[in-house]
């Protein structure tokens, strides 16, 4: 089945995947989606026989269908091999309760590396297959785990640069030090003096800006995004929830065609959409369910229809959800509004104009595949400590949140459905909350003391990605104002 991709607000229209990958966003703003979702035709004990791999090229050419196999299977091979600790690229840890899908044994230590692997093979693959002359400039604000992933995924991949811009004082000292001591000819980090909002806006301004696009143009560069937006990033994520509810059933904890849950612990809404692109595939799935730290924005909206980022920002101990606008949530709107662009449209005009929507009841009904809850910081802490104590299992804190989540959500259902929750960063990426919550004894040690700390009461060694920033020289020292961004861009590429 030929599948081809339109935008969620209507301007674009069968659009073959690789250049929905190129290309990023649609043209009006809107999200590429599938015009259809690709089913599932395997049955799941063929599925259950298959490597990481081949799981990957079963599911990810039913929706990138213009890739020939050749293509696909050289961009798998490419990016799920030994970059990754462990053979079965996300492997499932068993708990008393859950069984944790562990998304983070790539060269990041989180679960950024599924996607981020990968896209650049599949980018630079489109951009050949559509006779792309230019060299490809990913542009990309981060506010941590991203703009590591995504140099990581592109460092020294021919025909690509990758310029990645971060708040000075807005990541953590384990991020900050990932993100200088970047290795690649290619890459390039800069710190701005705003917060985050402010690398976002002014990333955003160069990607509309005529004559940029222009210059660059002339001077042999094109601009790409390795945002979570990029169906690029989306189908990549489908994968694992497919592959580890194959792995159950091989292990002999569920039977084919049993129904489980997945939680995820969510921002950008990107990995548990792809969870449910997996459930509208055909996998047996039975609630989602969407875990969020403080900033709750997505329990309010299904809760009570109502999406509204007017509200207090926090920061939390899980940064990578701290986050009020969940751009992947507009391909969910689009698929309760009936598919319809025009509705999807309004609603993110609202959004925009007044900060806020609200769907209509008939479509707030289709959200029943959802479920969803909140953990507050003392949440998150407890869970962390209690997983240590009962299962000798150490969380992240984004996992945590989604452990907190999960035990109210059985607790308020008395649901039993065999349960999978998604692991999206190894505890040493977050060391030192993660002590703290296990024991306040461990906060006056130093962030290279905390590694060992770590390694002692998890039991689990420290990954190459933390081992490699305790010696790697700096390599990247720009810092520049927030006004002045373009201006670094056009030095580093010689415009
Ligand atoms: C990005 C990220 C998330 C949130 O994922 P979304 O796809 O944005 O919902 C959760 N945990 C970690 C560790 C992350 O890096």
């Amino acid at each position: 089945m030929n599948v081809l991709y339109r935008s969620t607000r209507g301007a674009e229209e069968n659009v073959p995947a690789s250049l929905a990958v190129l290309k990023g966003l649609a043209s009006d703003g809107g999200l590429f989606v599938p015009q259809s979702i690709p089913k599932l035709n395997e049955s799941i004990e063929e599925l259950s026989k298959m490597s990481y791999q081949d799981v990957a090229y079963t599911v990810m050419s039913k929706f990138l269908s213009d890739y020939t196999e050749e293509e696909l299977r050289y961009c798998i091979n490419n990016a799920y091999d030994s970059k990754f600790d462990t053979k079965e690229i996300a492997p499932l840890h068993k708990t008393k309760n859950a069984y944790f899908l562990e998304l983070f044994h790539g060269k990041t230590i989180a679960f950024k590396d599924m996607a981020l692997s990968i896209l650049p093979y599949l980018m630079t693959t489109a951009a050949k297959k559509n006779n792309l002359k230019e060299e490809i400039v990913i542009l990309t604000a981060t506010s941590g785990d991203t703009g590591k992933a995504a140099m990581a995924g592109f460092a020294d991949v021919p025909g690509t640069r990758i310029i990645v811009f971060y708040p000075k004082n807005g990541v953590s000292a384990v991020q900050e030090r990932q993100m200088i001591t970047q290795k690649g000819e290619n890459t390039c980090v800069v710190a701005i003096t705003g917060n985050f909002d402010d690398a976002q806006t002014g990333v955003k301004k160069m990607f509309q800006d005529k004559k940029l696009a222009e210059d660059l143009k002339k001077a042999g560069f094109q601009f790409s995004s390795a945002n979570s937006i990029n169906i690029g990033r989306l189908v990549p994520q489908v994968v694992y929830y497919v592959y580890s509810y194959c792995q159950l059933v091989k292990k002999g904890e569920i039977k084919a065609g049993d129904k489980i849950n997945f939680v995820v612990p969510t921002g950008n809404f990107g990995n548990i959409l792809a969870a449910y692109y997996a459930k509208l595939m055909g996998l047996p799935v039975n609630k989602l369910i969407c875990a969020s730290n403080k900033n709750n924005v997505l329990y309010d909206f299904f809760i009570t229809g109502t999406y509204d980022k007017n509200r207090d920002f926090y920061l939390t101990s899980s940064p990578s959800m701290d986050i009020l606008v969940s751009s992947n949530l507009e391909r969910l709107i689009f698929k309760i509004a009936g598919e319809d662009a025009k509705t999807t449209a309004e609603l993110m005009e609202s959004l925009s104009k007044n900060g806020k929507y609200t769907v209509s009841n008939d479509q707030k009904a289709l959200l029943a595949d959802f479920a969803s809850g909140f953990s507050t910081e003392e949440e998150c802490a407890e869970a962390i400590r209690k997983t240590y104590e009962e299962d000798k299992y150490v969380l992240d804190t984004h996992t945590a949140v989604a452990a907190s989540v999960y035990e109210k959500y059985v607790k308020d259902t008395g649901d039993k459905t065999p349960t999978v929750i998604a692991s999206t960063a190894s505890p040493y990426k977050f060391a030192r909350s993660v002590l703290h919550a296990i024991d306040e004894k461990y906060d006056s040690h130093t962030d290279m003391e905390q590694f060992d700390d770590l390694r002692e009461v998890s039991g689990v060694e420290i990954p190459k990605a933390i081992e490699e920033i305790r010696s790697a020289e700096i390599r990247h020292t720009t810092v520049c104002e927030t006004d002045k961004m373009q201006a670094v861009v056009r030095e580093k590429l010689g415009l």
